[in-house]
């Protein structure tokens, strides 16, 4: 990546991320049960990077990822992103998968198992259709539910093969750690989200996500596409 690039959005530079490695360390199964993942068996000083919803389209977001190209991976609820589905294909075009976050965002624990699996199935069907690939990994809304056995199920009802939770998330400046040490380990998967000026108290996306690499860099991590580390069923 070019000084520039890095220089233009004042984000110190990232060391690029190692090869993918030849043997995917998470294989998702056909049928059965499905895992409950928050991050990845790996020695390397990788993490991997998820964002939420798809409230905020900033035009300057598509730009940054096409400068910096930092792989993400994306979790759409079909009520945040059915105002301009079109937003999200240059993500998915530079090779960022678009993943399954339910059609509403409700508490899933407080929902029925029917309503459950409508909301699972319903965002699978659209994200299917919109976006030309069905999504193999799931996360529920606040990460409610997700070691129930309703959820589980509803889930390998519906296609995903997996339930995706994090270990860090992103607020405006600052990560929330769940490590005591408040420090990022190989393997982490970190939330962010679709935000903007009104949920981020006046900062921007690229602000923010600015933030998020930054406190990536400054200790000693890359950011690692999480397709590369999982193998969906073949
Ligand atoms: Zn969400």
């Amino acid at each position: 990546m070019p000084a520039a690039a890095w220089a233009k959005w004042k984000v110190p530079p990232l060391a690029p991320a190692p090869p993918a490695p030849a043997d995917k360390p998470v294989k998702l199964t056909k049928s059965g049960t499905v895992p409950v993942i928050s991050s990845i068996p790996t020695q390397q000083k990788v993490v991997f990077v998820t964002i939420d919803d798809g409230e905020e389209k900033d035009p300057k977001f598509i730009e940054m990822m096409s400068d910096l190209k930092i792989p993400i991976t994306m979790f759409l609820m079909d009520d945040a992103i059915k105002n301009n589905y079109d937003y999200f294909k240059p993500l998915q075009a530079a090779g960022n998968s678009i993943q399954n976050h339910t059609l509403h965002h409700p508490a899933m624990s407080t929902k029925s198992a029917a309503v459950q699996k409508t909301e699972v199935c319903g965002d699978q069907q659209v994200l299917t259709q919109k976006y030309g690939t069905a999504p193999f990994l799931f996360r529920p809304p606040y990460g409610d539910g997700a070691n129930t056995p309703t959820l589980n199920s509803a889930v390998q009802q519906c296609g995903p093969r997996a339930v995706v939770l994090w270990h860090e998330s992103m607020q405006i400046h600052d990560m929330q750690y769940q490590n005591a040490d408040k420090k990022l380990r190989p393997g982490d998967i970190i939330l962010a989200h679709f935000r903007g000026p009104k949920d981020l108290k006046g900062e921007t996306m690229t602000e923010m996500f600015g933030e998020l690499l930054s406190r990536i860099q400054e200790q000693g991590f890359s950011v690692a596409r999480l397709d590369d580390y999982i193998q969906p069923p073949s």
